[in-house]
């Protein structure tokens, strides 16, 4: 993810830039907004089918079976996910009834499941609106809401390592006013022209009941359902386009291996711009049709972005690629996976096109580096983020945009002004791997993530070579494509690419309190975290004063505030 164009001053910084991020929403303070109660949400159990209450025993010589537990075991998101059953896939179906991008749009998904023990019962992770029945394996299934979980408890014990299948019908999700100035990313906005998805990291289960955690891919079939004169438009390939009496259903089919949070649903009056393929990858994009003669030139750029791409780590790892722009401030861009979301302020007068563009390369690398190869948990982020920014960078370094994107003439300038302020912003932030929190969303995308992460990176390069890192890039998006990777598979990996144990290395890079000492630049130092709360209070509002930390600094504060 990327942040935005910053429209607050930052008078150290000669321009305005981008925020790097790709991260989305805190659950908290949206489900406040969203958990309206309705005569349908928090439905009883017995009032809905009649079947045996939660925990009580299965019935039949079946083992007991456990329930599963509540989240998948994230320590920045204990709630998130869930324990018990993979998903294999989601059948997802949204309607949205009329021409009206504020409207509430109404789903049903199914989803098809293995469980992991003997469960007695489960949950999906829920904080949309309202939802009308759960059948298991087609039979109604018990079903209670419990803050963001949905628990579910099937007729039958399901039986460990079996295929199971849950339907959730009549689901309700409400759009919201996409607004920068909110101290939380917006899953599911609208805009003049229509409703869109941004769910990253924790805001699909806002919109549809999932296991909403990247450790738990799934393929997708996403059908859109709208009025005839609409455009639907989700992750992967169009499979199927219908119209009929007045509504048009258009499915499509996301075959390779999926996170919830890089759903994309963008339903309305846009339209679609088809581009020739790179290297057989279909390249098409999204845009307001009646923003399309201004945007749609902007967005070429990136079939030589994805050639760019391709030569440093090989294959684009889905079907196609493209970008999606909506009109509105949305405080960000997002990785969303095969088609990456944009604001129109990235495109607007006072962006550059040497932060534009770069920006567009970041969110590409996502498509390899956290899409493809998506985190085990939320506190390897920064295997997401600091190799989009390090491709960012260096993108923007090879075409003469750095200082744009940047605000540093050369990458040993950024790198080592970055090495300065290592001890700091792990005193802030927490180390690369070891994010400190992630209640409020800059917390979690920090820029100890982003350029602390890339600096992570330099250090290894500087450590095994450039031919080395350029290998392990490679094998690292090969050997975990379509999977999800922790930061203990990528210091394994490293070793193995180098030939030699880079464990104490890496762990001190990634988990260290204080910064290592850089490879190659001994006259590198960093500046020391102040022993007085005078001092470190001064000394964190001086950090706001750098190019890497003035829009992260100004949305924390702004969240806080
Ligand atoms: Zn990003």
């Amino acid at each position: 993810m990327t942040p935005p164009p910053v429209r607050t001053g930052v008078p150290s910084h000669p321009r305005a830039r981008p925020l790097r991020w790709c991260a989305g929403a805190a659950a908290g303070a949206l489900v406040l907004t969203l958990a309206v109660p309705s005569a349908n949400a928090g439905t009883t159990t017995a009032a809905i089918t009649g079947t045996a209450a939660p925990g009580a025993p299965a019935r039949g010589t079946a083992p007991a079976g456990t329930p599963g537990a509540r989240g998948i075991g994230d320590r920045l998101f204990p709630d998130l996910g869930n324990g018990g059953y993979d998903v294999r896939s989601y059948d997802l179906r949204l309607r949205y009834a009329v021409k009206n991008p504020k409207q509430d749009v109404t789903g049903d998904v199914t989803i098809l499941a293995t469980a992991t023990q003997d469960l007695s019962r489960f949950d999906l992770d829920f904080a949309g609106v309202s939802l009308r029945a759960v059948a298991v394996d087609g039979h109604a299934a018990a079903f209670v809401r419990s803050g963001e979980e949905l628990v579910v408890t099937p007729r039958r014990v399901l039986r460990k390592g079996r295929p199971f299948m849950v339907t959730v019908r009549g689901f309700v999700a409400r759009p919201q006013q996409p607004d920068a100035q909110a101290p939380t990313i917006q899953p599911f906005v609208y805009t003049a022209d229509g409703t869109v998805v941004s769910a990253q990291p924790d805001g699909a289960h806002t919109i549809f009941p999932s296991n909403d955690h990247p450790r738990d891919k799934a393929s997708y079939r996403i059908t859109l359902d709208v009025p005839k004169g609409w455009t639907a438009v989700a992750n992967g390939v169009l499979a199927a386009r219908r119209t009929t009496k007045g509504r048009t259903v258009t499915t499509y089919l996301q075959r390779q291996p999926m996170a919830s949070e890089l759903l994309k649903a963008a339903v309305g009056d846009f339209t679609v711009v088809r581009r020739p393929a790179v290297n057989g990858v279909s390249v098409r994009d999204v845009v307001p049709r009646r923003l399309a003669p201004q945007l749609a030139p902007r967005l070429a750029v990136e079939r030589s972005q994805i050639a760019w791409m391709e030569q440093r780590v090989g294959r684009y790892p889905f079907d196609l690629y493209g970008s999606l722009v909506i009109d509105a401030q949305l405080g960000f861009a997002l990785e969303t996976q095969t088609l990456s979301l944009y604001d129109t302020v990235f495109f607007g007068p006072k962006t550059p096109v040497g932060v534009t563009n770069p920006v567009m390369l970041h969110e590409l690398s996502h498509q390899w580096f956290g899409d493809s190869v998506a985190p085990w948990s939320w506190s390897d982020v920064w295997q997401n983020e600091g190799h989009a920014t390090w491709y960012e960078l260096t993108y923007a370094a090879s075409h003469g945009w750095l200082k744009d994107d940047s605000g540093y003439a050369d990458l040993e300038s950024l790198f080592k002004a970055t090495y300065r302020l290592g001890d700091q912003w792990r005193d802030r932030w927490g180390p690369v791997a070891r994010p400190t929190s992630a209640k409020i969303v800059w917390d979690l995308f920090n820029p100890n993530v982003y350029y602390g992460g890339a600096l992570a990176l330099y250090a290894l390069r500087q450590e095994i070579g450039a031919r080395a890192f350029a290998e392990l890039e490679r094998r690292w998006v090969t050997q975990y494509r379509g999977r999800s990777a922790s930061t203990d598979d990528f210091i394994r990996l490293a070793s193995r690419v180098a030939h030699r144990d880079l464990r104490t290395f890496l762990l001190a890079w990634l988990y260290g309190t204080r910064t290592p000492p850089m490879p190659g630049h001994p006259d590198w130092t960093v500046d020391p975290v102040p022993a007085s709360a005078r001092a470190l209070a001064a000394a964190r509002t001086a950090l706001a004063a750098t190019p890497q930390t003035a829009h992260f600094v100004e949305l924390v504060r702004r969240a806080r505030g």
